[in-house]
């Protein structure tokens, strides 16, 4: 086969392309429901993300505000980032207490080993991913509201 035949063909093949990608344009064009392309940031008031995304840690609260993190530290040594530093204190009984949970945003993965180690259900994954900054300082967070638990 000579080169002209060849690029004839190429040429006939490639029309077959740009039709199957049309077909699908004007497919979506007559069933707009069907769109999965999310209109961002028009839509950023309703918009939902999937449930099994991950974006930053945060500490599970009850009905009072209270965490059930006990300071065990399982989550601190199971981060392969060191992205969590848990500092514990003692309570007024003296039994050890959570003091502050810092979590460092700017080197988690989102990878999850924290949540899936954390034997009590403590912390968790929200749903933000609106994450950027331009101050570094702001990716250190300390997660927990109060010192200590009752
Ligand atoms: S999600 Fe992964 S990287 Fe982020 S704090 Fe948890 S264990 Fe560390
Ligand atoms: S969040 Fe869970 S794993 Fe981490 S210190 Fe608290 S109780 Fe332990």
């Amino acid at each position: 086969m000579d080169h002209s035949m060849k690029q004839y063909f190429k040429r006939i093949i490639q029309s077959f392309s740009f039709l199957k990608g049309f077909s699908v344009t004007v497919k979506y064009f007559f069933q707009p429901k069907r769109i999965v392309t999310e209109q961002y940031p028009e839509n950023k008031a309703t918009l939902k993300m999937y449930p099994r995304f991950r974006g930053r840690l945060e500490m599970v609260e009850d009905e009072n505000g209270e965490n059930r993190c006990t300071a065990c530290g399982m989550c601190e040594k199971s981060c392969p980032n060191g992205s969590i530093n848990v500092l514990p204190t003692k309570n007024i009984a003296g039994k050890k207490v959570l003091g502050k949970y810092i979590y460092r945003l700017d080197t988690c993965t989102q990878c999850g080993f924290c949540v899936e180690t954390c034997p009590f259900g403590a912390i968790r994954m929200n749903q933000d991913f609106e994450l950027a900054d331009f101050d570094r300082s702001h990716f250190e967070l300390k997660l927990n509201q109060k010192e200590g638990r009752a």
